[in-house]
C-alpha cells in the first residue's frame, strides 16, 4: 500500500517540530561557548545546523498536497535524510565536550545527546530502521566515552545507556507496529482485506491529481440481489460470498495493476493504472469489466450451497480535470444505475447523454415521490371490444400529470416507481380508484363486463399483496357485482420468484379474480411461463400486432394464438390501429380487440359518456 496522505502531512508537521526543537536548545552550545571555551567550534556547528535547517525549510515549503505520488516518496526519502543528519549531527558537540576537563560540560552533553536520542526516536517513531539506526547511531558515542573513562561507575553507565538505546529503539517500534496496525484498520476493510472507501478516496484523489495527460478507468461493481441472498441464506453465508467475489477481483486486479477496494456492503470499486489514450481507456474499461463478469458469474459453492450472482458495473473515465473526485465516482455511479436498468448483468460506461438522461431519472424519481400526495395521478380507461366491436370490457391505465415535468407516460414512470419501491404505494392507490369506478358502474347497471388493472410483479411479490386485495374487495365489491376484475401481470421476474409468484396468484384467485398476462412475446421465458402460471387470458404484444404487414411476425402471431387456443385462454390483441389488423385477428379467431381503431385510453367521465352513448345507440 502506498504511503497514505495523512502520513505525508503528519511527515510534513514534524520537520518544523524538529527545527523548533533544535534552535530552542541549540543556542544553548554558544553560551556555553562564551562561558568556557573560544566559541569557534560552537560558531561553526551552529552554522552548519542553520544551513541543514534551510534545507529542512526548504522541504517544509517544498511539501504541496497536490505533488505526484512518486515526488511525494522522493520528497520523503529527502525528510528522512534531513531528520538523520540534522539529529546525529549533536554528536560532534558531544565528542568535542567530553574532550574538556570540565565535568559540567560532560554532564551537559552527556543530557542533550539522551535528549537528542529520545526525540529523534519520537519523531522518527513511523520510520522503524531510520529510529534504530538514528538510535544506535546517537548512543555508541555515549557507551564508548563511558567506556573510555572507565571504572565501575563508568562501566554501570555505560551498561544503562546500552540497555536505555535498547528500550528506547524497542518502544519505538512497538509505537511503529500500533501506528501501522490502526493505519491499516483505517484504511482496510476488515471482511474481505482489501481497501476501504477511505483508502480507495485518496488514491482516487491522488491519482487525479497526478494525471495530466494520462487516463484510468474506474468501475463501480455493484452485485446483483445480493440483499436476497443476504435474507434467505443469513448474514454468514452473505459475508462469505462477499469474500469470495473480493478474491475472484483481487486476483483479476492484480494481473492487471489496479487497485481494487471495497466501498461498503455489495459495492466495490476498482481504479486503473494510468493509460496514455482515452479510447484505448474506455475499451480496456469494458474488456476488464466484462472479465470480471464473467468471474463472478461462476458457481460458488458455501456451505455446502450452490451460489449464483451476478453483478451490474458502471465504468468511468479518470482523468486530469479539476473536479472533485467524487464526481468520477458519481459519474460511475450513474451508468451503474443505468446496467442494472438495462436487465442487471452487464457493464455500461457513462457519457455525457447518460448524464442527462439519469438527471431526468432522479428528477422524475423525486416528483413522483410526491405524485399522490399532490393528486397527480388520474386514472383512464381503454375499451375492450369483441368480435362484434362492443365494449365488453376496458383496461385501467395510469397517468401522471406533474406540473413542471408536464405528462410522464406510464413507461418512463412504472420502471422508476418499482425500482423505489413507490410501485406499492403507488399500485394500492390504483387499485382502490379502480375498485371505486368498478362499485359506482356495478351500481349503475352500467354494461361492461370486466376491468383489467395493471399489477407489477413488485408489488404482486410483496408480502401484503393478497390482504390489500381481500381488505379492498371487501370494502368495496358487492358479492353480487356482474363486472369481472381481471390483473394484467407481465412476464419477468427471475426463477426464484415464480414459486411465490404462483402461491399469490392462487389465493387472489380465490377472491374470484381473474390473471392476464400482459404484453405477451417480449419476455425471455414466455412459453414455460404460460405452463407454470396459472392464467386465464393473453394479451398478445401491440409490437407483434404493429408488425403484421410482414409475413414473418403474422405467422408468429397465428402460432400465440394457436398456442394460446390450445391452452384454453382467452386472446386479448392490444395496439389494433388499423381495419387490416382486425381482420387479420379475426380470421385467427381472436376473442378481445383493444387499440386505436376502436378508443383511445379514456378519462373517466368520457368512458362513461362512451359507454352510456352506446347504450342508447342499442336503445333505439
Ligand atoms: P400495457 O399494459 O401493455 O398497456 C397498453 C399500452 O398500449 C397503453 O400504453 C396503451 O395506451 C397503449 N395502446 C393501446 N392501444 C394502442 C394502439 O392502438 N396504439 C398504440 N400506439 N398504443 C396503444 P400506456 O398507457 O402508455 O401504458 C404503458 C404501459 O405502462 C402499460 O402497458 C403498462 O405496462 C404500464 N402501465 C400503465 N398503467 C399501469 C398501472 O396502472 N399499473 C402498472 N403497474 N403499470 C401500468
Ligand atoms: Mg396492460
Ligand atoms: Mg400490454
Amino acid at each position: 500500500m502506498n504511503q497514505t496522505m495523512s502520513f505525508y502531512k503528519f511527515m510534513h508537521k514534524q520537520i518544523i517540530v524538529m527545527l523548533l526543537l533544535h534552535m530552542g536548545t541549540a543556542p544553548g552550545y554558544l553560551l556555553m561557548g562564551y562561558f568556557y571555551t573560544s566559541m569557534v567550534y560552537e560558531s561553526v556547528w551552529m552554522l552548519i545546523m542553520f544551513i541543514i535547517s534551510v534545507y529542512g525549510y526548504v522541504l517544509y515549503k517544498q511539501f504541496n498536497i497536490k505533488m505526484t505520488i512518486n515526488d511525494k516518496q522522493m520528497w520523503l526519502t529527502k525528510v528522512r535524510l534531513f531528520m538523520y543528519i540534522y539529529s546525529v549531527s549533536w554528536i560532534f558537540m558531544f565528542v568535542y565536550y567530553t574532550s574538556f576537563e570540565n565535568v559540567e560540560m560532560h554532564y551537559i552533553t552527556i543530557a542533550t545527546e539522551l535528549g537528542v536520542a529520545v526525540v529523534a526516536a519520537t519523531l522518527l517513531a513511523s520510520q522503524k530502521n531510520l529510529v534504530s539506526f538514528t538510535v544506535i547511531t546517537l548512543m555508541i558515542p555515549l557507551v564508548v566515552y563511558f567506556l573510555i573513562v572507565g571504572g565501575t561507575y563508568a562501566y554501570i553507565l555505560a551498561f544503562f545507556s546500552t540497555v536505555l538505546a535498547a528500550v528506547i529503539i524497542y518502544s519505538a517500534r512497538n509505537t511503529n507496529d500500533y501506528i501501522s496496525k490502526s493505519s491499516y484498520q483505517a484504511y482496510h476493510d476488515h471482511l474481505t482485506d482489501i481497501g476501504n472507501r477511505r483508502y480507495f478516496l485518496e488514491i482516487l484523489d491522488s491519482t487525479v491529481r497526478e494525471q495530466k495527460e494520462k487516463y484510468s478507468y474506474l468501475l463501480l461493481i455493484d452485485l446483483d440481489h445480493f440483499k436476497t441472498i443476504n435474507d434467505t441464506l443469513g448474514h454468514d453465508i452473505g459475508d462469505e460470498l462477499l469474500v469470495e467475489v473480493a478474491n475472484r477481483m483481487k486476483i483479476l486486479s492484480r494481473e492487471n495493476g489496479s487497485t481494487l477496494s471495497r466501498l461498503g456492503g455489495d459495492e466495490f470499486c476498482i481504479l486503473s493504472t494510468p493509460l496514455n489514450d482515452k479510447l484505448e481507456c474506455t475499451y480496456q474499461a469494458e474488456f476488464f469489466a466484462k472479465e470480471l463478469l464473467t468471474a463472478i458469474r461462476k458457481t460458488y459453492i458455501l456451505d455446502g450451497n450452490n451460489l449464483h450472482i451476478s453483478a451490474s458495473i458502471g465504468a468511468s473515465i479518470v482523468d486530469g480535470k479539476e473536479v472533485d473526485v467524487a464526481e468520477f465516482l458519481k459519474e460511475a455511479d450513474m451508468a451503474m444505475y443505468e446496467a442494472k436498468n438495462a436487465g442487471r448483468d452487464g457493464v455500461i460506461a457513462f457519457d455525457e447523454s447518460l448524464s442527462a438522461v439519469v438527471h431526468k431519472k432522479l428528477e422524475v424519481e423525486r416528483l413522483l415521490h410526491f405524485a399522490l400526495e399532490e393528486n397527480e395521478i388520474t386514472l383512464n380507461y381503454q375499451a375492450q371490444v369483441d368480435k362484434q366491436k362492443k365494449i365488453i370490457g376496458c383496461e385501467v391505465l395510469v397517468r401522471w400529470n406533474n406540473e413542471l415535468l408536464g405528462n410522464i407516460g406510464p413507461d418512463f414512470f412504472i420502471p422508476i416507481a418499482e425500482n423505489t419501491g413507490y410501485i406499492i404505494e403507488l399500485g394500492t392507490y390504483i387499485l382502490e380508484e379502480s375498485f371505486k369506478s368498478i362499485q359506482e358502474w356495478n351500481s349503475r347497471k352500467l354494461d361492461i363486463k370486466q376491468v383489467s388493472i395493471n399489477i407489477s410483479i413488485r408489488q404482486l411479490l410483496h408480502q401484503d399483496f393478497a390482504s390489500v386485495v381481500e381488505e379492498l374487495l371487501t370494502k368495496y365489491i358487492d358479492e353480487d357485482s356482474t363486472i369481472d376484475i381481471v390483473f394484467e401481470i407481465t412476464e419477468t421476474g427471475t426463477a426464484d420468484d415464480l414459486k411465490q409468484l404462483v402461491q399469490t396468484i392462487n389465493k387472489v384467485k380465490e377472491y374470484g379474480i381473474v390473471f392476464s398476462m400482459d404484453d405477451f412475446g417480449t419476455g425471455y421465458s414466455s412459453l414455460s411461463y404460460l405452463r407454470e402460471i396459472p392464467i386465464d387470458e393473453l394479451k398478445i404484444d401491440k409490437s407483434f400486432i404493429f408488425g403484421l404487414g410482414d409475413k414473418q411476425q403474422a405467422l408468429l402471431v397465428k402460432t400465440i394464438i394457436d398456442i394460446a387456443k390450445n391452452l384454453e385462454l382467452i386472446i386479448v390483441a392490444e395496439g389494433v390501429e388499423e381495419e387490416y389488423h382486425r381482420e387479420f385477428l379475426l380470421d385467427l379467431d381472436c376473442d378481445l380487440y383493444q387499440g386505436y381503431l376502436f378508443h383511445k385510453p379514456l378519462p373517466k367521465n368520457e368512458f362513461e359518456a362512451l359507454l352510456l352513448a352506446r347504450e342508447l345507440l342499442l336503445v333505439q
